[in-house]
C-alpha cells in the first residue's frame, strides 16, 4: 500500500462529492501547523525571540517592516547552529532541546516542539544566517515554499539572525486577517514585552520601519527593567514581592492600588520565564486585591512563579499560554498569600499625582536612554523638612499629639488624659475604639512617624491632617468603613464575637428565597455576633446585634443584607460571604460624607487610621486617603 494513497473508508464533501482518504503532503501538514503557531506576525516575533533565549543570547536585535507584514528580523548573538544542523532548524518536528518523553516533563527551554521554525517558513519567505562561536563563517541559507536552499558560507558574528518576509503570501486568508500595521506592531511590541520582562539580562531594541521603538539595556534589576519597558512613572509604584512556599517561588512586583487599570491588560504572570494566562493565577491575583481596588478594576502586577517543570504541563496548546498544573490550588494559594502578606504589610495611600501619568504601554514608548529611573528620583526635601519641623517645633499647636491606645477618643483638654480616665468624657463615641476589646494591633505611640499632627474637616466630609512629611487628605466615610471593616473581620477570625441581647428582638418578614439566603449565612452572622432565630412561619428575629453595630438598626441591615445575598446568587463562599456582611455592615455603620465631627471625634478616627491594615482603601476599594509630601507641595508652588 503506497502511503500517500491509502484509502481507509471513503467520505464527502458537503456538495456530496465523493473523496478518497490520503495522507497529506508535508508541504501542506507544515502550513496547517503553522496555522496553529503563526497567527500573526507577533506570533512569528515571539517564536524568533523564544528561540534566541533559547541560545543564551544576552543581546537580541529586532527590526520590523510595515507591522510584519514585509519583514521580521530577529538577530542574537546566542549560541549558533553548526553549519551541519543548519537546515534541519527548518524540519518539522526537529529540536535541540528534547530527546524523549521524560524530557517533555523537565522543561527548561522556552521552545521544544521543533515546528515553528519549520512553520514559520511554510508560510513565509525565510531566511537565516547563523555562526557558532568556534567557527570562522557563518553559513546563510533561504527557505523558499518549503524547500531548504544549501547552506552557503558568509561572513557574519557569531550569533543567529532570522528574517522572515512576505509573511503570509502563500496563505491569502491569513493575509486577509492581518489588520493595520498599527495594530500589528502593537501586538508586536507586546509580544517583546512578554520576553523582555522575564530575561533583564538581555539587551533588546525594537525598531519599526527604522525607527527605534524600544531600547532595553541589559540590567541586573528587575525593577529596572519593568519600568523601562512598561513606563518609568511606573517604578515608585512596584511593591517587590518575594516569596516561596511549598517549592513555589513567586517574585516580581505588585502595582500600588493607585494603579489598577479597567482591563487586566497590565497583568503579566510568567511561569518559570513564559508568559501564561491561566485563570486560577489571574483569579488569585484579583482576590489579592479585594477591598484595595474597585471591583470593576484590575490590578497591575508583573509576577514571576518559578517552579519544577515536572509540577505542570506547558504542551496544552501550541501557543504554550496555557499550562495545567499538577496542583493549581496550591499555586493559587502560595500566590495569594505572596501578596496578600505584602499589600497588608505596605503603605498603600496614594500620592497626590503631581507628575506624568504612568505610560501607558500600548503606546510604543520613546528610546530610553540608559539612565533606569533618572526622572524619578525625588527633590531632596530633607533640608526642607527639617525647616518646617522646626518651624512646629517652636510654635504651640493647637492640638498636641493625642494618646494612641486601644482607646484614643479622648477630650484633649486640659492634657491628654490617662487611658484609666477615658472611660469618662467621650464613652460612647462610635469613632472610639470599643472599651470592651483591645485593639486587634499593638497600640501607636504617639512618637510614631506616621502619627497625625494637626487637622480639620473640611466640607464636614474631608478631614485634613499633618503629617511629619507632608499632609494627607481622608475621605471620612470611607476610613471609617474600613475602619469597622477590619475590626470586625478581625474580631471575627479570633473567634466568635458576643452580640449585645435586644431587649425587644427585631421581628423581620421573610420570603423562602430569603429563608434559603438567611441559612447560608448563619453561622458566619452568628460569628459576628448576630443571632437570628425563627419567628414564625413567615418572619424570623434578631436577638443579638454586635455592640460595634449600635448605630445600625439590625431589621435594616438584615433586610438589606438578605436582598443583597439573593442579587448575588448563591454561589458565594465563605470569604466572599463575610466580605459581603462586613461590607454592608461597615457602610451602614460608618460616618456619611456631610456629617460634622467634633475635634476629639476627628482625632478618634485617625487614631484607628494607624491600627487597621488596609486603612489606605475603604472596602470597595476606593482610596480613604491621599498623600501631598512636601516635595509635591514645593513642586506645585514651583518653589523647587
Ligand atoms: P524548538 O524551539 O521548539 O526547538 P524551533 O523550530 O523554534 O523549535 O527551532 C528548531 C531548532 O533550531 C531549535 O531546537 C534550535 O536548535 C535551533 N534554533 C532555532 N533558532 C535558533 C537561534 N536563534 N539560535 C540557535 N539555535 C536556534
Ligand atoms: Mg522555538
Amino acid at each position: 500500500m503506497s502511503e500517500r494513497t491509502t484509502t481507509v473508508s471513503e467520505s464527502s464533501t458537503p456538495s456530496g462529492q465523493r473523496r478518497t482518504i490520503h495522507v497529506l503532503p508535508e508541504a501542506l501538514i507544515n502550513k496547517i501547523a503553522a496555522g496553529e503557531v503563526v497567527e500573526r506576525p507577533a506570533s512569528v516575533v515571539k517564536e524568533l525571540l523564544e528561540n534566541a533565549i533559547d541560545a543564551g543570547a544576552t543581546v537580541i536585535n529586532i527590526a520590523i517592516e510595515d507591522g510584519g507584514r514585509t519583514l521580521i528580523r530577529v538577530a542574537d548573538n546566542g549560541c549558533g547552529i553548526s553549519p551541519e544542523e543548519a537546515p534541519l532548524a527548518f524540519a518539522q518536528h526537529a529540536t535541540s532541546k528534547i530527546e524523549s518523553t521524560e524530557d517533555l516533563f523537565a522543561i527548561h527551554t522556552m521552545g521544544f516542539r521543533g515546528e515553528a521554525l519549520a512553520s514559520i517558513a511554510s508560510v513565509s519567505h525565510a531566511t537565516m544566517v547563523t555562526r557558532t562561536h568556534d567557527r570562522p563563517q557563518a553559513v546563510r541559507l533561504e527557505v523558499r515554499d518549503s524547500v531548504i536552499s544549501p547552506a552557503v558560507p558568509c561572513a557574519a558574528a557569531p550569533g543567529t539572525s532570522i528574517e522572515v518576509r512576505d509573511l503570509f503570501y502563500s496563505v491569502p486568508a491569513r493575509r486577509k486577517f492581518m489588520r493595520t500595521d498599527a495594530t500589528e506592531f502593537g501586538h508586536i511590541h507586546e509580544m517583546v514585552l512578554r520576553s523582555a520582562l522575564p530575561n533583564p539580562q538581555v539587551a533588546i531594541t525594537l525598531a519599526h520601519n527604522g525607527k527605534n521603538v524600544l531600547e532595553l539595556p541589559a540590567t541586573s534589576d528587575a525593577q529596572v527593567r519593568v519600568s523601562e519597558a512598561l513606563g518609568r512613572e511606573l517604578h515608585e509604584q512596584l511593591i517587590p514581592i518575594d516569596f516561596a512556599e511549598r517549592d513555589v517561588r513567586i517574585h516580581g512586583f505588585a502595582g500600588q492600588p493607585a494603579l489598577a487599570r479597567p482591563t487586566a491588560k497590565y497583568q503579566y504572570i510568567f511561569l518559570n520565564g513564559r508568559f501564561i494566562r491561566e485563570r486560577s493565577l489571574l483569579h488569585a491575583l484579583k482576590e489579592a486585591y479585594r477591598g484595595l481596588i474597585e471591583p470593576a478594576s484590575q490590578p497591575v502586577a508583573i509576577l514571576f512563579v518559578e517552579m519544577d517543570p515536572a509540577g505542570f504541563d506547558v504542551n496544552v496548546h501550541p501557543q504554550k499560554t496555557e499550562v495545567r498544573f499538577r496542583d493549581s490550588g496550591s499555586v493559587y494559594r502560595v500566590l495569594l498569600a505572596a501578596l496578600r502578606e505584602k499589600l497588608l504589610a505596605s503603605d498603600l495611600t496614594p500620592q497626590v499625582r503631581t507628575a506624568n501619568r504612568f505610560d501607558a504601554p500600548t503606546s510604543p514608548l520613546p528610546p530610553s536612554s540608559g539612565t533606569a529611573g533618572s526622572g524619578l528620583s525625588r527633590p531632596d526635601v530633607s533640608e526642607t523638612r527639617q525647616i518646617i519641623a522646626d518651624f512646629f517645633k517652636q510654635t504651640t499647636p493647637m492640638q498636641t499629639r493625642i494618646a494612641f491606645g486601644a482607646e484614643p477618643s479622648v477630650p484633649l483638654s486640659p492634657a491628654p488624659l490617662a487611658a484609666e480616665d477615658s472611660r469618662t468624657g467621650t464613652q460612647g463615641s462610635e469613632f472610639a475604639a470599643p472599651a470592651a476589646e483591645p485593639a486587634a494591633t499593638e497600640p501607636i505611640h504617639a512618637d510614631d512617624p506616621a502619627a497625625f499632627g494637626r487637622f480639620v474637616q473640611l466640607h464636614n466630609t474631608y478631614l485634613v491632617a499633618e503629617t511629619p512629611d507632608g499632609m494627607v487628605i481622608v475621605d471620612q466615610h470611607a476610613l471609617h468603613e474600613r475602619i469597622i471593616y477590619e475590626e470586625l473581620f478581625a474580631r471575627a477570625t479570633r473567634g466568635p464575637l458576643e452580640g449585645q441581647r435586644l431587649l425587644i428582638p427585631e421581628v423581620l418578614p421573610i420570603t423562602p428565597r430569603q429563608r434559603a439566603a438567611l441559612d447560608a449565612v448563619q453561622p458566619l452572622l452568628l460569628d459576628l455576633g448576630m443571632e437570628v432565630t425563627e419567628f414564625d412561619a413567615q418572619s424570623v428575629a434578631v436577638q443579638t446585634f454586635p455592640s460595634l453595630l449600635s448605630k445600625v438598626s439590625p431589621r435594616e441591615f438584615l433586610r438589606d443584607l438578605l436582598d443583597k445575598l439573593l442579587e448575588l446568587g448563591s454561589k458565594l463562599n465563605r470569604e466572599e460571604l463575610l466580605h459581603e456582611v462586613l461590607d454592608m455592615a461597615s457602610c451602614k455603620a460608618a460616618v456619611k460624607a456631610g456629617y460634622p465631627l467634633s475635634q476629639e471625634e476627628i482625632a478618634a478616627l485617625l487614631a484607628r487610621k494607624q491600627q487597621v491594615d488596609r486603612s489606605s482603601n475603604c472596602p470597595h476599594g476606593r482610596p480613604t486617603t491621599l498623600r501631598l509630601s512636601i516635595g509635591d507641595l514645593e513642586r506645585q508652588f514651583k518653589r523647587k
